[in-house]
């Protein structure tokens, strides 16, 4: 478990994502609703990750810290506003680490990535995937986690040329095929748009005229929310959504 949220649209302090809602980010950290593959809280470190106004290239701010226990954290939420962000709250798997480079969003140039599941047989299952990977991405992980070196294939497919439901999609088929029952809900942002997907956990949408977010969990219980069905993939722009399935 870990719960995540990206949202496209006009720029809204990060609060209300995280704080503002009943049962916003900081709310699923700690009394999440939908839990599935273990855990009970999400405390083992949290992330936010938004693109200024104007700016393609997003700030990322996290930690291994429980969100609560970040004093700092609320006034600054509500302080700064953005119209593209990702944020996650994370339940290390058992036998990953806590610490902070492990926590979601990761980040590379303009993209932020973050997984909620598990790659079942880890590390071994990604040995095949990741053997196409140059050294250096590997010596570059954030983190020995599972969630880290997803993000490294990522963006070793995005590099080839693929576009984001490219990388995604074949990512997601190719590990399911290898590990089929992982836990791979991603997502993945560039600030434009949002590709995310369902295998084994929990999402929503809540589409409202020039706005997307996708939740693991409904933050509030506005009537425009609806559940993504399992193995799917949709794209999101602020205007347009489309989903298939995987
Ligand atoms: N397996 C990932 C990690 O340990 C994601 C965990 C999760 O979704 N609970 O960071």
């Amino acid at each position: 478990m870990c719960r995540h949220l990206a949202y496209l649209g006009p720029p809204v302090p990060l609060s209300s994502l995280l704080f503002d809602p009943e049962h916003g980010l900081a709310h699923q950290a700690w009394a999440p609703r939908d839990m599935r593959g273990g855990g009970t809280i999400n405390a083992d470190g949290f992330g936010v990750g938004w693109f200024p106004p104007g700016s393609d290239q997003p700030i990322r701010y996290r930690s291994a810290m429980p969100i609560w226990s970040d004093a700092a954290l609320p006034a600054l939420a509500a302080a700064t506003t953005s119209g593209a962000i990702l944020a996650a709250v994370r339940s290390a798997t058992a036998g990953m680490p806590v610490v902070e480079t492990a926590a979601a969003p990761f980040r590379h140039d303009r993209w932020l990535f973050s997984h909620n599941g598990v790659v079942r047989g880890f590390p071994g299952a990604l040995a095949g995937p990741a053997a196409a990977l140059p050294v250096e991405d590997l010596l570059t992980l954030d983190a020995p986690t599972d969630s880290a070196a997803l993000f490294a294939l990522v963006r070793h497919r995005l590099r080839a040329g693929k576009s984001a439901e490219d990388a995604i999609g074949s990512l997601v088929g190719d590990i399911s095929g290898i590990s089929p029952t992982s836990r791979l809900n991603l997502l993945l942002t560039d600030g434009e748009r949002i590709v995310a997907t369902t295998a084994g956990h929990s999402l929503s949408i809540r589409v409202l005229p020039g706005s997307v977010l996708i939740a693991s969990e409904p933050l509030d219980d506005h009537p425009a929310w609806r559940p993504v069905p399992d193995r799917h993939l949709l794209t999101a722009t602020g205007s347009d959504v489309t989903m298939g399935e995987l």
